[in-house]
């Protein structure tokens, strides 16, 4: 065992111990939770495991500081720690990403989608009608010029990537808040390849004239050129926003680069920390220059005071994906993707666009006569731990859905390669092949039970627990 190791392995003993005296049914779940993890099959695209020192910084004092506002502008005293936290979180973001400016407040992807449309909104909308209005601020309007205002406010486009063909339920899906204050319109995928198709957003854009263009997916499995979406938007004089939530791992460790790099091409980037960034929970928004003054106002726009215990945490993790270590990491995500789109290819099963060049493989679980339901429930009971996911016109709808998504960013950090997952892809085969669609009690066919056969899910289990001891989570850590 390293020393680093022996450190982490009595920190986190210790702390546990701590927590116990007061309530040891949460040392207990925290504990069982580290076992859960470490005892199964991690694909669930959108998770990874952050390092001990990511995790470590956020259990701590900083947690306790209000600090509002901005680096050195803020509207509670005492905040000069705060202010090294969010400067050097803001600084490994800007360097890490060549983008012109950092701001490191978001608490989550959500949050960082609602800083960027509310300062694409203030720069604008509000901006150019307050000059026009010779106002210098909002505090100046009359409640007939705010009524005017807010009017304009409220009657802005946006476009985005519809939910089943892989975007996400904040690009414009009617039951996010997106949906609701934006006309919105949708683009897909097209319907033979399951591709992007530029000439059809170009299309759409062109028509419907958003004042926001939206590039970035959860569910997508290929790369998105963002320089010609940037053309599109500029020949439509939209702003460019695209959420890297998912894939930033890929363009921090420089496997998205050129066009397929957001952070040149579009406007305002939003990103989650946690997926494949490696970080911990909380969310991000880069910009230019000429968006940096109204992204600066998130807080207290549409944020309430800073995690500054995440924000120390998210410049231990912007600082660790500077290392030429989380290259070989990023690339090996994308390999390993490959490994496993290609295991499931060369069984027979089917992927939506037949493969994928990022993180993420989208299996349609239709030609097993499952839906993404009983199949992610049957996984489930083999240690296989995933979430099901439309496809594109997905005739089972959003909730039962006809796929499941799986990605390799966690167990990349575990060390898997090539060879464990053409072997998840071969597990995974053999549970959908023994899984039949079940019934209801009244004897209707149903789309959420199963019957799993009996003794694969053991089988699955042994074989997976080989290979989880062969790459430990946490190898050195060991609780006391
Ligand atoms: C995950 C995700 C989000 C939301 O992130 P949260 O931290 O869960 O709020 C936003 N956009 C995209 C594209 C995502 O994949």
């Amino acid at each position: 065992m390293s020393d680093l190791d022996a450190l982490t392995s009595s920190a986190y003993s210790q702390a546990l111990e701590v927590i116990a005296s007061v309530e040891p049914r949460i040392a207990d779940a925290t504990r069982k939770e580290l076992a859960d993890q470490r005892g199964s099959l991690k694909l669930i695209a959108s998770e990874n495991y952050a390092s001990p020192a990511v995790l470590l910084t956020m259990g701590t004092w900083f947690s306790d500081k209000y600090a509002e506002g901005t680096v050195g502008h803020r509207f509670y005293a005492g905040c000069q720690n705060v202010d090294t936290v969010e400067t050097l979180a803001a600084e490994h973001a800007r360097e890490l990403f060549g983008a012109e400016y950092a701001y490191a407040q978001p608490h989550s992807g959500i949050d960082a989608n609602l800083v960027a449309f509310w300062s694409i909104l203030a720069h604008r909308v509000e901006g150019p009608w307050l000059e026009k209005a010779e106002k210098k601020n909002v505090n100046e309007l009359t409640d007939a010029d705010w009524e005017s205002l807010r009017k304009e406010l409220g009657n802005q486009r946006l476009l985005g990537m519809s939910l089943d063909a892989g975007g996400h339920l904040t690009h414009g899906f009617r039951p996010n808040i997106s949906g609701k204050m934006f006309h919105q319109q949708q683009y897909g995928t097209d319907p033979e390849t399951g591709l992007l198709d530029y000439d059809v957003v170009r299309a759409k854009a062109k028509e419907f004239k958003p004042l926001i263009l939206v590039a970035g997916y959860s569910a997508y499995p290929r790369r998105v050129n963002f320089a010609k979406m940037r053309e599109i938007a500029d020949e439509v004089g939209a702003t460019l926003m695209v959420d890297m939530a998912h894939f930033a791992g890929l363009v921090a460790g420089k496997v998205f680069t050129g066009d397929e790099d957001p952070v040149p091409h579009a406007h305002v980037v939003t990103t989650t920390t946690h997926k494949s960034l490696r970080g911990p929970r909380g969310g991000m928004v880069l910009a230019t220059e000429e968006y940096a003054p109204s992204v600066d106002r998130g807080c207290p726009m549409v944020l309430g005071g800073p995690l500054s215990h995440v924000m120390a945490a998210k410049a231990v993790a912007l600082a660790e994906a500077r290392q030429p270590a989380f290259r070989t990491y990023a690339q090996q995500v994308a390999d390993n993707a490959q490994s496993l789109a290609e295991g499931f290819k060369s069984r027979g099963a089917k992927l939506v666009t037949d493969g994928t060049d990022n993180h993420l493989v989208l299996l349609d679980v239709s030609s097993f006569g499952l839906t993404g339901r009983q199949a992610e429930s049957a996984l489930l009971d083999a240690g296989v731990v995933t979430n099901r996911n439309s496809v594109p016109s997905d005739p089972n709808g959003a909730w039962y859905t006809s796929g499941v998504r799986l990605g390799t960013p966690a167990l990349t950090t575990r060390g898997f390669g090539h060879d464990e997952f053409d072997n998840v892809a071969e597990l995974i085969v053999h549970v959908l092949q023994n899984t039949q669609p079940g019934t209801t009690k009244a004897g209707a066919p149903s789309k959420a039970s199963y019957v799993l056969a009996d003794g694969v899910a053991d089988k699955v289990k042994d074989s997976s627990a080989e290979m989880l001891d062969k790459h430990p989570l946490y190898p050195g850590l060991d609780l006391a």
